[in-house]
């Protein structure tokens, strides 16, 4: 299982939505994205947002290893 976090750097661009939006929704209230699940499958659409966050705000951790997993 991989864990997505979100740093207090996002800006709320909503990259992460467009290019994962079964992943990540954007809280208004806070002006940021979240994760809609911490944890999930591995999934390379994942760190295809991580990859577009403009602030790299997004991190993603391999749960088995503790390793953070590369875009
Ligand atoms: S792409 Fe990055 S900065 Fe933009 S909303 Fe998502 S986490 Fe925040």
């Amino acid at each position: 299982m991989w864990r997505i976090t979100i740093s207090e750097t996002c800006i709320g661009s909503g990259s992460c939505v467009g290019v994962a939006p079964e992943y990540f929704d954007l809280d208004d209230a806070e002006g940021r994205a979240r994760p809609i699940r911490a944890d999930v499958e591995p999934d390379e659409t994942v760190l295809d947002a991580v990859a577009n966050c403009p602030m790299e705000a997004i991190t993603v951790t391999d749960l088995e290893t503790g390793a953070t997993v590369d875009a």
